[in-house]
């Protein structure tokens, strides 16, 4: 008698736990588990909102989600692999829910792509540990960088901590091993049941944007995602450098980081794409400086699995817990509402609002705004930032973050703080992009609009008034630095 409904005798079943890889193409667990023309297989995503919420997880980012998993789920049926959803207050539950699942549908072996964050790697080794003690096959594969962590170390064998040498022996193994995009497996023969219906919201993760603004600027899916490459690669990437940097243009940045952080498209695909237009047009810096922005994706994944006390809200260069952040709630709160009287700061912190993404010079400047002029705490500017993004990403915000900060490891040096105003000049040097968010400030010319307020206040503006004097701030903040006293970082690595 078999034990479970309609699976004959030597027939394997497999599943394929999806979590930040939500796509057919270039899936290495979602291959793996396809590899026996045999078995069947089923895929499986879990709501888990207890611990979304603390992980201060973005509304908007879970309705991609959802929206990738909706094409997803019509993708694997059409392969007869259903996608199925099961939900769970958090990750400690999982292991629980996993061995009942496989114990109840007759599943022999489960599969999926490792994930670097410690809360994830705390719940994968406890769902493997868990399954193979009930006779489960589990298999974890790397699949979030070209190079996984671990890879990529020191001549002594440890983590790299800056970025230029790193780059440097990336590429190298990326070079020597070659970089290898599976293909979306092959229609299985069977299915053992139907997939489920994914949910169109999650109660308590509303989009702050709009539904309609959010699905425009963000079309969910793989095939939105692989378009988005396309273009890229095709017409804007070999422009890259010299246009990256100018936040009211567009399309000079690919715009791929929601589909990397949800895993709509790997970085191998980006890598392959950016190699196929190198090999057929010919050599391009702004190509390879795009190539090195995925290695900066790396790099922060490499230090979340280094470094571990980064992803425990701890600074990766310890003296900096010495700071004494400025408590001030009203400050914070004029930051996020994009009211601080300095406009490029301002529309940085209203684009985020509006689209749930800010360009990445705003992002060092806004943090740097944050941290430098308004000394409060970076970790309160990390939280808000993860809360609002569609492509919140705890690598490369926290790698972000304290970098702006200067308590990250290649960070900014604490003594060069971005000024907004000459920021603002240089890189929206006719107003553009401040116009787009700022509508009150419309009307000001292409000299004054960055700096409303700066010869004499202007009572006729709805536009507050500079919160405070960045000269006078920098030097608080500077001499706040200079007090610390300097640990040695080395020694302590891996606390
Ligand atoms: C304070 C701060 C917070 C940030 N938070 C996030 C975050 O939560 N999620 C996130 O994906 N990126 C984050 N970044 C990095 C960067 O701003 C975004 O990845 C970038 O703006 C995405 O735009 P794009 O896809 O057009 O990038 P492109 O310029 O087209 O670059 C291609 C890809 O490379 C990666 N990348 C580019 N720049 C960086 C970088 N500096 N660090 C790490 N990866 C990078 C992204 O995956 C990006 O999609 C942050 C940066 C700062 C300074």
């Amino acid at each position: 008698m078999e034990a479970h409904q309609g699976k004959s005798r030597g027939m394997s079943r497999h599943l394929v736990w999806l979590r930040a890889d939500l796509r057919s193409i270039d899936n290495t667990a979602l291959s793996e588990a396809c590899r026996d023309p045999e078995a069947e297989v089923a895929a499986l995503w879990l709501v888990t909102p207890e611990q979304w919420r603390r992980h201060g997880k973005a509304g908007c980012q879970l309705d991609l989600e959802l929206r990738t998993l909706r094409e997803l789920s019509v993708t694997l049926e059409a392969l007869n692999i259903p996608l199925l959803i099961r939900e769970v207050p958090d990750f400690a539950a999982i292991p629980a829910l996993l061995l009942s699942l496989c114990q109840a549908e007759g599943i022999d072996r489960v599969y999926w792509n490792k994930q670097y964050e410690w809360n994830e790697r705390v719940r994968d080794k406890a769902a493997a540990d868990l399954l193979r003690a009930n006779g489960i096959t589990v298999e974890m594969h790397a699949d979030q960088c070209i190079i996984g962590p671990g890879e990529v170390l020191t001549g002594d064998g440890r983590f790299y901590s800056v970025y230029t040498p790193f780059k440097r022996n990336w590429l190298s193994q990326i070079y020597e091993r070659g970089v290898r995009v599976h293909p979306a497996p092959l229609k299985r023969q069977s299915a053992w049941t139907r997939p489920d219906p994914v949910p169109t919201s999650v109660p308590g993760f509303e989009s702050h944007v709009p539904l309609p603004e959010l699905e425009r600027l963000w079309p969910g899916g793989e095939s939105a995602a692989l378009a988005r490459l396309e273009v890229f690669t095709d017409k804007h990437a070999r422009r890259y450098r010299e246009l990256r940097d100018f936040p009211a243009l567009s399309e000079a940045t690919s715009g791929l980081s929601p589909y990397l952080a949800i895993g709509a498209i790997s970085s191998r695909q980006c890598w392959q794409a950016a190699a196929n237009e190198l090999a057929a047009y010919g050599p391009s810096a702004d190509i390879d400086h795009w190539v090195s922005e995925l290695g900066w994706r790396e790099f922060y994944k490499h230090i979340l699995v280094g470094f571990p006390r980064v992803n425990k809200h701890r600074p990766f260069r310890l003296e900096t817990e010495q700071l004494r952040w400025n408590d001030d709630e009203e400050a914070f709160q004029r930051w996020c509402d994009g009211k601080t009287g300095f406009p490029i700061v301002d529309a940085a912190m209203r684009q985020l609002r509006a689209t749930g993404w800010m360009h990445n010079r705003l992002r060092m400047i806004a943090a740097m705004f944050l941290t430098k002029d308004l000394f409060i705490d970076w970790r309160k500017g990390e939280r808000f930032f993860m809360q609002h993004l569609v492509d919140g990403d705890l690598a490369a915000n926290n790698g972000g973050w304290q970098w702006s900060a200067s308590t990250g490891n290649d960070a900014a040096p604490y003594f060069r703080i971005f000024n907004p105003k000459l920021q603002s000049e240089r890189f929206d040097p006719e107003g553009n992009f401040l116009r787009r968010y700022l509508p009150e400030l419309a009307g000001l010319d292409n000299k004054r609009i960055h700096a409303p307020h700066e010869k004499q206040r202007d009572f006729l503006l709805d536009y507050p008034l500079p919160m405070v004097d960045h000269r006078a701030a920098c030097e608080e903040t500077v001499s706040r630095f200079k007090a610390l006293g300097e640990l040695p970082v080395g020694r302590a690595d891996n606390r």
